[in-house]
């Protein structure tokens, strides 16, 4: 992780706080901050007024109030996850990162911790610790924080009791000896009357540690250590013919002119010419600095790639093991595609192995067939281009990324990479003689899959069966797929859960784009309920074209039809997780043909898609 700069120096220091409101968090942040004099002159007088009309007797301010503007800032909009605060003792300057601790605290902790070195867990010393307390040390651990500070406050509460703080410090201690921590100092204090905050307190004068600012002021967290240099391309800046720099923000160590700089993945190397800035050109660039790179021989870089020390080249893989946080409502189901972003690099994913769920109270390991909100398991992903990267555990630049539901755009999870996979680098695409064209050419078409989608009983199989007949009576060659036939063989070993309805799908995408390298028109005629699965099928067909079929019968008139008298059984509560009824169908946004039954009867409908074939030329 980059550092502020000054190498080898105390510059800036990254924190989290952690901890909720009523351990006295907001008190301690503002305590910080008043003790630093960070707070300027006219908000400190409308806090004097604010702690006033609160009730607070005398001039004792509340310092929590002045967190609360942020709060209500929160509250309106929920993009503001995590605030940071800065503030600046006579020896060292800080960035503190708070998250708030409820609901989505495991979503703000990452967004937070991020960049943090330190993590400040609060407790009250007259609860001592709790589930929240283990919790959060345990998503710091998994995020790479190396140092902890146990603040024990409210410390006056418990009348500055010594054995309280001892047992509380040793039940600490304890727990934290299985997490990866370099560093755990407790510290008793007062958030609300200052005690041992930033100035000793006779009030705990059997205490002969460093005091809460103290210890911020003077801890070592190796954040300075040299990481080899990293670079991720923004983008390429090209102006006119003379010039082409490469703008981006240097993600770890550092850069000079004269340096050896290599491409990931072609594995082209150059040397830097210039680091040019607004400001003119610079001798040396370092972590957190935004820069433009001249290299002294023109190679192709594009925007995404990432430029190494040569002698400490990245990974490059396109399938690793790694450790995911999932934030979204919609759970993560191995198998389905989504896009993952990954310094300026964003690519598809999909989550080929869910190898087990962490248990964060406990850190067990849990078997799980997929991540709800707020959960964390560690998986194997495989991404649609190789990626350049580095174990998060030696670079938490280059080695996090986040997950993208490819339909709402929303950040759905975010995640720590923990080794490629060798195998990705083993397996070898077989060229073949005879080409995919070659084999339909023969044929005399062009090889197609036509992918129906609707409810059970809205007409599906009837139809592609007409239409396989009518391209048979063409002298075309077909295969129909059917949904429940494939569930006998191939796919007898999946159920109907929402993972396994994913899946099902990607097995039958394969096939199909198998059969139609064969040269074939694959019918596919499955329920596939759900939008993501059916794009990955569409995904996995070029070169061969997709022709999405989307069979529209409302739900009653499939259950009045009802053929094979699934619904019925499905009422009566035989049959879990059928669609329509207790589990969710997608209609399509955008198939090549939508086919109503309610107004045409099959032969029509199976017309109107060998229309559709000789509109995109497949058959003749
Ligand atoms: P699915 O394969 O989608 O589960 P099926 O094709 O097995 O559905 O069943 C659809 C039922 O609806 C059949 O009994 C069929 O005769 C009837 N049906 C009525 N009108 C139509 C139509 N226009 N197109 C297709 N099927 C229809």
């Amino acid at each position: 992780m980059p550092d502020g700069g000054e190498a080898g120096g105390r510059g800036l220091l990254r924190l989290l706080t952690c901890g909720s409101v009523d351990d006295g968090k907001s008190t301690l942040i503002g305590r910080l901050l008043y003790d630093s004099e960070a707070i300027p002159a006219d908000q400190l007088a409308a806090l004097r007024e604010e702690s006033r009309r609160f009730g607070n007797a005398g001039d004792e301010l509340d310092l929590s109030l002045l967190l609360d503007g942020l709060e209500d800032e929160r509250q309106q909009k929920i993009t503001i996850d995590v605030a940071y605060r800065f503030f600046a003792s006579k020896r060292r300057s800080f960035i503190v990162a708070d998250a708030p601790g409820h609901e989505q605290y495991t979503r703000n902790m990452a967004t937070g911790a991020s960049t943090a070195e330190l993590a400040i867990l609060l407790v009250d010393a007259r609860k001592g610790l709790v589930a929240q307390t283990r919790r959060h040390s345990f998503i710091c651990s998994l995020l790479g924080i190396r140092h902890i500070v146990l603040a024990v406050n409210k410390i006056d509460l418990v009348g500055f009791d010594r054995a309280v703080f001892d047992k509380i410090a040793a039940d600490y201690a304890a727990f934290a000896a299985a997490l990866s921590f370099a560093s755990v100092q407790a510290i008793p204090l007062s958030a609300r009357y200052g005690d041992n905050v930033s100035a000793p307190s006779p009030r705990l004068a059997w205490y002969d540690g460093p005091t809460l600012l103290g210890y911020l002021e003077t801890v070592e967290t190796g954040a300075a250590q040299r990481a080899p240099f990293r670079f991720p391309v923004q983008w390429v800046n090209r102006p006119n013919a003379e010039f082409r720099g490469f703008a981006g923000t240097v993600a770890s160590g550092a850069i000079a002119p004269g340096d050896p700089v290599l491409v990931m993945g072609s594995g082209r190397t150059s040397r830097v010419r210039e680091i040019v800035t607004y400001d003119g050109a610079l001798a040396r660039a370092e972590a957190g600095d935004a820069v433009t790179l001249t290299l002294a021989d023109e190679i192709d870089i594009a925007r995404g790639d990432l430029l190494v020390a040569p002698d400490a080249k990245a990974e490059f893989a396109d399938q690793f093991a790694a450790t995911i946080i999932w934030f979204s409502d919609d759970k993560l189901i191995p198998g389905r595609s989504y896009w993952l972003k990954l310094g300026t690099r964003t690519v598809t994913a999909t989550v080929t192995a869910l190898k087990h769920r962490i248990d964060i109270d406990t850190g067990a390991h849990v078997a799980a067939r997929a991540l709800e909100f707020n959960e964390i398991g560690f998986c194997n992903l495989s991404t649609g281009a190789r990626l350049a990267f580095d174990p998060y555990e030696v670079n938490r630049e280059t080695g996090a990324f986040i997950l993208i539901d490819r339909y709402t755009n929303e950040t759905a999870g975010a995640g720590m990479i923990a080794f490629a996979l060798y195998r990705a680098g083993n397996i070898q695409w077989q060229a073949l003689t005879v080409s995919p064209e070659d084999r339909a050419g023969r044929k005399g078409q062009k090889a197609a899959i036509v992918w129906f989608t609707g409810l059970s009983g809205s007409g599906k199989s009837t139809i592609a069966n007409r239409l396989e007949q009518k391209l048979l009576d063409r002298g075309c060659h077909t295969m129909l797929l059917d949904g429940d036939n494939v569930r006998h063989g191939l796919n007898r070993d999946l159920g109907f859960t929402d993972t396994d309805r994913v899946e099902n799908i990607r097995r039958l995408g394969e096939v199909a784009r198998l059969m139609s390298d064969a040269g074939l028109i694959v019918i596919c005629a499955f329920i596939s309920p759900f939008r993501a699965d059916r794009a990955m099928a569409r995904e996995i067909a070029p070169p061969h074209p997709f022709i999405e079929v989307f069979v529209d019968t409302p739900l009653e008139e499939c259950i009045r039809r009802d053929p094979k008298g699934l619904y019925a059984r499905a009422q009566a509560g035989e049959i879990p997780h059928f669609t329509g009824l207790d589990s969710a169908y997608e209609p399509p946004e955008n198939p090549e043909l939508t086919l109503s039954t309610m107004d045409s009867d099959p032969d029509r409908l199976a017309e109107r898609i060998v229309a559709e074939l000789r509109r995109q030329e497949i058959i003749p």
